[in-house]
């Protein structure tokens, strides 16, 4: 099948504004569902049967989201295909009592989400994104940092000339986890002139701190108290949009690469395919949580996509039972849509040699992650790497297999795992990149849109 694909540059560019929009998972979940909406899918309530060609998806808690396109053959007797990624990254996250003084400075106390080098994250700008939660339901959504004329955040740092003792420290250690707060509010508290009297000549009159300013601003502005806080989903991002890297601009850097670049690859390989009608349904996961473990309600160890699968299969089948869903999913398929590790020539010690992949050499494609025993990967059979390597052939995508590192370096993990529990066949397969994890990823140009061309071919195949 001599497939459609959109070219590269259009696609490149598209990849850039979404990322630029989707700083946090709810961001990402939003923009994806308002593509999928102009492309006709329909919230999975509104059909009472599906059926071949219908487009349609299903949310939870605004932050993970499985859309498909119905095939002709039925998915309790064929399975269907997935493309499954995460929108959630690694960042701070304001604790559920931010606010603290220190010094003549108002804070807001960070707690770390995700695998992080700490370090990188200081004396960067840094933007607040998300939402707020009243008492009474009412949601309070909150970007500041990335329009124009908007004040940024930052964590402040030593300077050299006294940071002796923190250069004798370890990596992990010079810099501790509970002083990556950001700097929130500076105006120190007006002190009335008047001297009291009787009052001691040496009282200390140093700026204090103004946390009732701070506190005062935000009720002016987006009509929260402080105790609103305490149900809140706040996120310190990197400030900034994604930008060309280099004087041949071949690489994009940006905040949380990993792993919208193959989520949107995903989700646009879907919209791109919707137009046909497929012999398998084509799905697409975008889910949260990935950076913690897959946990909670909206991440991939919780029963979302089995229950998705099944709510598509009551609206496809007369009689629908369990055991249908189950066999459905022995069935299907998945590219696990994760980011992996290329080999950055600056760091050799931890290539592993012959079997590393590169920037540019298209879509990676990983047998197993896990570390150096392949702990905790799922370790894809043959068969289904064969079947693979004939569609990507076939759709004449740029890929290359690799494994994430030398043994006995580290290691790493996607959702792969929890989603060959249910017997499907797992391949992780995504746009291999360098700076994971930091508050600038990069990834090339040529690898993002060999990704999206994989999906595509997949999908169709
Ligand atoms: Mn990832
Ligand atoms: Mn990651």
């Amino acid at each position: 099948m001599k497939i459609d694909y959109m070219s590269k540059d259009k696609y490149c560019s598209e990849y850039m504004r979404y990322l630029g929009l989707a700083k946090t998972e709810r961001r990402s979940y939003a923009e994806s569902v308002r593509l999928l909406k102009a492309k006709g899918f329909k919230e999975i309530s509104t059909f009472k049967v599906l059926k071949a060609g219908d487009k349609v998806y299903r949310g939870y808690e605004d932050r993970t989201i499985m859309a498909a396109v119905i095939g002709k053959k039925k998915i309790s007797e064929v399975g269907l295909k997935v493309v499954g990624g995460h929108t959630d990254a690694p960042r701070l996250d304001l604790k559920p009592k931010p606010l603290y003084e220190k010094g003549a400075h108002v804070y807001f106390d960070c707690h770390i989400y995700g695998g992080i080098k700490k370090y990188q994250w200081l004396t960067l700008p840094l933007a607040l994104y998300g939402t707020v939660v009243k008492k009474d339901g009412t949601k309070v959504q909150v970007a500041i940092g990335d329009e124009p004329g908007d004040p940024v955040f930052m964590i402040s740092d030593i300077l050299p000339h006294l940071g002796y003792d923190q250069a004798k420290g370890k990596r992990d250690e010079f810099f501790p986890a509970e002083d990556l707060d950001v700097i929130a509010w500076s105006t120190p508290k007006k002190v009335s002139g008047e001297k009291v009297k009787g009052e001691k000549e040496e009282k200390d009159d140093s700026p204090k701190a103004d946390k009732n300013a701070l506190v005062a601003y935000l009720k002016k502005t987006y009509k929260i108290d402080e105790e609103d806080l305490l149900s809140a989903e706040l996120e310190i991002v990197p400030a900034g949009l994604p930008r060309e890297l280099g004087l041949d601009r071949e690489l994009i850097t940006g905040y949380g690469h990993d792993d919208r670049v193959c989520s949107f690859a995903g989700l646009k390989a879907l919209i791109n395919a919707s137009d046909q009608v497929l012999d398998q349904t084509a799905s697409i996961l975008m889910c949260d949580k990935e950076e913690i473990g897959s946990m909670g309600s909206t991440g991939m160890q919780s029963s979302f996509f089995e229950n998705t699968v099944a709510e598509l299969i009551e609206r496809q089948e007369k009689n629908a039972r369990d055991i249908m869903v189950r066999r459905a999913l022995e069935k299907s398929s998945m590219l696990s849509a994760d980011v992996t590790a290329a080999i950055d020539p600056h760091f050799p010690d931890v290539d592993s040699t012959g079997n590393g992949a590169h920037l540019h050499k298209g879509v990676a494609a990983s047998k197993y992650t896990g570390g150096t025993s392949k702990g905790g990967s799922s370790d894809c059979g043959p068969e289904f790497v064969a079947q693979i390597r004939d569609i990507m052939a076939k759709g004449d995508v740029k890929w290359q297999m690799a494994e994430l590192g030398k043994m006995e370096k580290g290691g790493g993990g996607t959702i792969a795992q929890y989603m060959s529990r249910f017997g499907m066949k797992v391949l992780d397969m995504g746009t291999p990149m360098w700076n994971m994890h930091a508050p600038w990823e990069i990834v090339s140009k040529e690898d993002c849109y060999q990704t999206y061309r994989c999906y595509s071919a997949y999908l169709r195949a």
